[in-house]
């Protein structure tokens, strides 16, 4: 989709980045020119990239403080003169495009509830066309790859080449510790498909918390993204909005000290050798698993073949019961998780029943 990046540093073209990793922090909203400017002045000692903030806000609710607006484009400026940081804005129209290009704004995010909207895509994907910016794409809030990378595939047909995305989390009915629940499978599965894509984390928007910020961005890095967004406002309690996610200044000088930027691999030889010598020990308890899976599935057969013989029903609904509780069982009392028993069986028998109507269908 984007040209193959450097193994080592995949922002090498965007010419922003100091560091292995990008890092971008700032107000969830520019608020006044003095919150902007006074912010950006903080974070210039956190070694941080881009400052970004908010001037056009996507609020849940009507009546709650929606952005400064376009004024907000000249503080940016300010902040940028002042500083020598590049800095990124939200844009959701094309208007916004237009008038972060005429400010000389240095790159865009797409938010949330932009990137699930095809039409706003590609309204924005054509105000963008011939435009060499760097675009960051946040998820759409519903956990569908296909939906994010569409959105990404319509900035890349129109010519944009920096293009990175951003895991900010899912929308979720049921409550849950995190505002956003991540699904870190689903940016797993976007470095596996598209490796020249960089990704890059907003802990501050899975959490809502700052103080579940550092976990997530630590998790973020051991994942290997290739990036943070985090939000950080110079006095986070009286913020317009996101106040409870927001970090001071202080507090992102330390989480980013404390956090360990995890490489993508190492030199050192006995490194080396350890793992080589554990991942055959992987490989070869991968194969016991495989061999004792494909027994059983035999055994399965055999007892679907015997069930069709003697008209018994495939699904026992007590056995099934009975396999479920004394597997989990024993799974908890050798350290294996009751979530992962749990899952592992209900994969394990929908597969058996497969089988056994294969097996039925045959004897017809
Ligand atoms: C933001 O970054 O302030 C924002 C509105 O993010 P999201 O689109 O992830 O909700
Ligand atoms: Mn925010």
């Amino acid at each position: 989709m984007l040209k193959a990046p450097n193994k080592n540093n995949p922002f090498e073209s965007w010419k922003i980045v100091s560091g292995p990793k990008l890092i971008v922090a700032g107000p969830c909203s520019a608020e006044s020119e003095d919150q902007l400017v006074g912010t950006a002045r903080e974070l210039v000692h956190c070694n941080i990239d881009v400052l970004r903030a908010g001037i056009w806000k996507p609020r849940t609710k009507p009546g709650t403080f929606a952005g400064v607006g376009k004024q907000g484009l000249a503080w940016l400026a300010r902040a940028k003169r002042e500083t020598a940081l590049p800095v990124i804005v939200e844009v959701a129209t094309p208007g916004h495009v237009e008038a972060c290009l005429e400010q000389g704004i240095d790159l865009l995010w797409i938010g949330a509830r932009t990137t699930v909207n095809p039409f706003s895509m590609q309204e924005l994907a054509d105000a963008l066309q011939g435009v060499d910016i760097p675009v960051l794409v946040k998820n759409p809030i519903n956990p569908d790859i296909d939906l994010w990378l569409g959105a990404v595939e319509r900035l890349a047909r129109a010519g944009l080449q920096k293009i990175a995305v951003v895991h900010r989390g899912f929308s979720s009915a049921t409550e849950n510790v995190y505002r956003n629940r991540p699904h870190w499978t689903i940016p797993i599965e976007m470095k596996l498909r598209h490796p020249e894509i960089p990704v890059i984390c907003d802990p501050s928007h899975i959490s809502g918390d700052s103080r579940l910020v550092f976990a997530v961005a630590q998790k973020a890095l051991d994942l290997l993204f290739d990036g943070l967004m985090i939000e950080a406002h110079v006095a986070p309690e009286t913020a317009l909005s996101d106040a409870r996610q927001q970090l001071s200044p202080d507090q992102l000088a330390q989480v980013l000290q404390r956090l360990d930027f995890k490489r993508a691999h190492s030199d050192n030889a006995e490194f080396t050798t350890t793992l080589e010598q554990l991942r055959e020990q992987i490989d070869l308890a991968d194969e016991t698993i495989i061999a004792s899976l494909a027994n059983r599935m035999r055994i399965v057969d055999e007892i679907g073949r015997y069930k069709q013989k003697n008209h018994v029903a495939i699904l026992q609904p007590e056995r099934w019961k009975e396999i479920l509780t004394s597997r989990i069982d024993a799974g908890v009392r050798r350290n294996l998780s009751e979530r992962f028993m749990r899952e592992l069986y209900r994969c394990i028998h929908a597969e058996s029943i497969l089988h056994q109507e294969a097996q039925f269908k045959e004897d017809d």
